[in-house]
């Protein structure tokens, strides 16, 4: 008889684990809570799902599962979507995208490839509770009970809940015998406070962005900085989004405005711009290099206002001093975290796991994707962990290492 393999969650790590284990001959079953599964799959990418990294490099990833490196390594993601018929493209930063330019495909290319080996898609059904009996486990959903000789926990974190992803499952995991580490919304903008992002709200702006942590930069990354009523928003932001949420008070975000600069290139232009436009009013002094707006907002800071000639606000070394290393490192404190809702991923989540992705000391238990306290950067890192782990998880819970 083939081994049965339970799959709770249909999403992405759950689908790849669900075709891993049918491909290596279990009888593989998905419970999906979801009224259909993958709904998070296509809101990928915009819509366009980048599903994967060309340079999965150890660097962009963060958490505690020490094995993850080694799981990437083994998974090629082409070849696994040319299996299923979807062919994909990378752009020039190595994000790579379904061809089609649609996650719909990448979705309907797992779904039929699942139905060609068999896998059984069961929607509606939330697990709530997982128990082991001698070598079968007892899965419950409500009312309705599955037994299993293997269990793949891919259920997500608790990003996007409008997803399927509440973090529900964690508590069952717990009192399965699972260690779950402090969980945090990651991917999603940094609040800081209002009165100094309220003015900008709507404008973007390139800038070098470092989390600052007890005084020190921990991580920069460099990239476009949108400005929101309560937070710092976009790409560069979310990547340093886990730092300030693990952090909360303690850390700030600094904004180098003029990051293609060294410190003493920066000096002589903001020299050279006070003699050329010392007659000009001070709000316009730095509109030939940022948005007005944010020029304007920074000469306030530097000088307490802008309502005078530049020449006349900025005429001795020590004001254009402060000018300067306002530009070249504010300060904004980091206020709180954003919700869950807002979150891409979730940083935290399962740790006692083994190579295999097997809950030590739980044997016929896995767990995989998002649920793994391991969360990646922005550029396709998640759908990237979410594929191998899953297939990780399926080849080995179908009793193949
Ligand atoms: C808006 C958005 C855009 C994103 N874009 C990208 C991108 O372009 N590239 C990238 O790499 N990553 C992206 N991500 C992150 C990526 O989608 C996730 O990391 C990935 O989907 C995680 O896969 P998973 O299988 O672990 O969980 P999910 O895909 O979240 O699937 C978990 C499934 O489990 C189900 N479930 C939950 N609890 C239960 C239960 N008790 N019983 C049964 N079923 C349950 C849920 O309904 C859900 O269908 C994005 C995330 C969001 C929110």
């Amino acid at each position: 008889m083939s081994r049965r393999v339970l799959v709770i969650g249909g999403g992405a790590s759950g689908l790849a684990a669900a075709i891993a284990a049918a491909e290596q001959g279990a009888a593989v079953t998905v419970l999906e809570r979801l009224p259909r599964v993958g709904k998070k799959i296509l809101l990928t990418g915009n819509g366009r799902c980048n599903l994967g990294h060309e340079e999965l490099k150890p660097a962009h990833y963060h958490g505690r599962y020490p094995h993850f490196a080694d799981i990437l390594a083994d998974f090629d993601t082409k070849a696994f979507f040319r299996r299923l018929g979807l062919y994909t493209r990378t752009d020039s930063e190595g994000r790579m995208y379904p061809m089609s330019g649609m996650a719909a495909s990448v979705l309907d290319a797992l779904r039929f490839y699942a139905e060609q080996c068999g896998v059984q898609m069961l929607c509606g059904m939330q697990v709530t509770a997982l128990k082991r009996e001698g070598r079968i486990w007892r899965v419950s959903c409500g009312e309705r009970s599955f037994s299993a000789d293997a269990v793949i926990a891919a259920a997500g974190g608790d990003a996007a809940p409008s997803c399927g992803t509440d973090g529900n499952l964690f508590a069952v995991l717990r009192a399965a015998g699972c260690r779950v580490t402090e969980r945090k919304p990651a991917l999603c903008p940094v609040p800081t406070d209002p009165a100094l992002v309220k003015p900008l709200k709507g404008l973007r702006v390139r800038a070098r962005a470092s989390a600052v942590v007890g005084g020190k930069p921990v991580r920069s990354e460099t990239g476009e900085v949108q400005f929101t009523e309560q937070a710092l928003s976009g790409i560069c932001m979310f990547n340093l989004s886990r730092i300030a949420a693990f952090n909360g008070k303690k850390a700030q975000i600094s904004l180098n405005l003029l990051p293609e600069y060294t410190e003493q290139e920066a000096r002589e232009i903001l020299r050279g711009l006070c003699k050329q436009r010392g007659a000009l009013p001070a709000a316009e002094l730095l509109s030939g290099l940022l948005p007005k707006r944010i020029g304007e907002t920074w000469v306030k800071a530097a000088c307490g206002t802008a309502n005078a000639p530049a020449g006349e606000l900025l005429r001795d070394a020590a004001q254009q001093e402060r000018l300067l290393a306002l530009l070249l490192d504010r300060r904004f404190p980091v206020t709180g975290q954003a919700s869950f809702a807002q979150a891409q991923v979730t940083a935290g989540g399962v740790q006692n796991l083994d190579p295999q992705l097997a809950v030590i000391g739980q044997r016929g238990l896995y767990v995989c994707g998002e649920a793994v306290d391991l969360d990646g950067d922005c550029g396709g890192y998640n759908l990237a962990w979410a594929w191998s782990s899953g297939a990780r998880a399926g080849r080995a819970a179908a009793g193949c290492k």
